[in-house]
């Protein structure tokens, strides 16, 4: 019997696993692919996400996990218009699978069990535990008192304990090699509706030029990926030599309002599989803090479910309002957020 089962190994779990570890609870983290797993991502960490790892990792993240250029000096955002407002902000440049799997190094270091290759696949909650039906070359079961799912966007486990199919957006994105005239310091979000249904972005990592597009109907990403290109050729010099790599990758669409599943009995959700990200998919700062949250509720209500979920409520109030706010700002800028408007 395990104190705590967690499910994935991103930032939400890895976090949320060395929370509990910390506290010499006898943990268990499940990861469906093998580490180190590639992830989809833009890899901006912001500043917030590099003051969080400091706070509850107790280190600074290791330049192995970066790329170049490692220093992200903040997000240039486009409106509807074509305006551009810059947002300074010092971050970092990583690579999704050096840095989470770092992260669940030092969760392990803490002394979390470790289980890669495993998929999750049912829960079956009792009173006093829960049951977790687990795949990797066989299927098992392991029993905990709790289950904290940090799945991320598949939100298998989630899906069949609500009952709910989530909404998603696509993502598309191309790596190139090439050239272009921006400052390659930046992550920079078009939020003109002829780019995209959602928003287009630019990024760099290790010399590759990183283009993508966000859609709600999958048939429209030639459309609008084309849409970007040009549109980056004209106003920004884009010349692509060579296209090293495509890839397609969803993200949970965040609704006005922007609901939040917590979780029922024993099964606590966290992170992207809770509905906990901000716009332009920066996800990683509220994968960490609502793990590290979720964690800390389960340790000190330990005997009572109830009031994990109470406090786990509590402890994210002001992470859910930082969310609503940034969303109500995105509306202010484009029309394509404007249901966001009612985020507050
Ligand atoms: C294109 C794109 C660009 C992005 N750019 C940024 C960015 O620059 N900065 C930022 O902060 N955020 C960014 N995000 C968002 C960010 O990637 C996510 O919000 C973040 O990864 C969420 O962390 P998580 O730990 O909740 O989930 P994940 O990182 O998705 O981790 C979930 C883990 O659970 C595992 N898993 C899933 N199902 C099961 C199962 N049934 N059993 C066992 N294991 C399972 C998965 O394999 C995975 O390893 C981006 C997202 C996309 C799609």
């Amino acid at each position: 019997m395990y104190d705590v089962i967690v499910i994935g190994a991103g930032p939400t779990g890895a976090t949320a696993a060395k929370a509990l570890a910390d506290s010499g609870s006898k943990v268990l983290i499940v990861e469906r692919m093998k580490l180190p797993r590639y992830k989809s991502c833009s890899g901006v960490l912001i500043k917030k996400s590099m003051d969080l790892v400091q706070q509850y990792f107790g280190k600074a993240v290791p330049a192995s996990a970066m790329c170049t250029p490692t220093d992200n000096h903040g997000m240039i955002l486009t409106d509807d218009n074509g305006k551009a407002y810059t947002f300074e902000q010092g971050g970092l440049n990583v690579w999704r699978s050096s840095f989470d799997n770092w992260l669940a190094e030092n969760a392990v270091g803490a002394g979390a069990e470790l289980r890669d290759c495993t998929s999750a696949i049912s829960c079956e909650q009792s009173t006093d535990y829960i049951t977790l039906r687990l795949h990797s070359d066989r299927t098992y079961t392991e029993q905990a008192r709790y289950v904290i799912d940090c799945e991320g966007v598949m939100s298998v486990i989630k899906r069949k304990a609500l009952g709910t199919s989530p909404e998603f957006i696509t993502t598309f994105q191309t790596f190139n090699e090439g050239k272009i005239d921006l400052d390659l310091h930046y992550f920079y979000a078009y939020l003109q509706p002829e780019l995209s249904e959602y928003d287009a972005w630019f990024n760099v990592k290790d010399e590759m030029l990183v283009l993508g597009v966000a859609v709600r109907d999958t048939s429209r990403i030639p459309h609008y990926y084309d849409n970007f290109i040009r549109y980056m050729k004209e106003n920004h010099g884009l010349a692509i030599t060579k296209t090293m790599k495509q890839e397609r990758w969803l993200m949970p669409r965040i609704r006005s309002g922007c609901n939040i599943d917590y979780g029922m009995g024993r099964l606590f959700f966290a992170g992207e599989v809770a509905g906990f990200l901000n716009p332009m998919g920066e996800g990683i700062s509220a994968g960490i803090e609502s793990g590290h949250s979720v964690a800390l509720s389960v340790i000190e209500h330990f005997e009572a479910p109830a009031s994990v979920l109470d406090d786990y409520k509590k402890r994210t109030e002001m992470l859910k309002v930082y969310m609503q706010r940034q969303w109500h700002f995105v509306a202010g800028m484009s029309k394509t957020f404007g249901e966001m408007r009612a985020a507050l």
